[in-house]
């Protein structure tokens, strides 16, 4: 068995892949440096001395949004993995009077009053069960949100 025989490269071909090999040194670098917050990025994006320096905040904030992205969804599945105890323990620990405002109406209605989100922190939704239903006949495209 011998080694695939590959071309070997030309000058200008070495000469590329160094200066493509420099090139990504100096994203890596620059990327360091930023800030990891998506607010902070934004700001920085419209200073940004370059095109290239615009082009590596703007690929660093896809790249936060895709993480956040993944975090909320991991997050949305551990807490829909709960047992129906732990939800109402979480309930309790964030409306420990067991009384929740609507996010819509802005009533304070008990915490039974909302429809039930599994993959929530507290289990219900942001809207009390008559709001949900008014929202829903509103707009019957909406996403529901069920499982959010
Ligand atoms: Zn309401």
């Amino acid at each position: 068995m011998s080694a695939p025989n590959y071309p070997t490269p030309t000058r200008a071909e070495r000469k590329a892949w160094r200066r493509k090999k420099e090139n990504d040194r100096r994203v890596a670098a620059y990327r360091n440096s930023l800030p990891s917050a998506i607010g902070q990025l934004t700001e920085l994006l419209e200073t940004a001395p370059s095109d290239w320096h615009a082009d590596v905040i703007r690929k660093r904030i896809d790249h936060r949004r895709e993480m956040d992205h993944r975090r909320r969804a991991q997050r949305r599945q551990r807490f829909a993995a709960r047992s129906p105890e732990e939800v109402r323990d979480a309930q309790l620990a964030k409306w420990p009077s067991g009384a929740k405002a609507c996010k819509r109406c802005g009533e304070v209605h008990p915490v039974d009053s909302f429809p039930i989100r599994p993959a929530s922190l507290d289990g219900v939704g942001i809207y009390c069960n008559p709001c949900d239903a008014q929202r829903l006949a509103e707009s019957p495209n909406t996403p529901t949100n069920e499982g959010i």
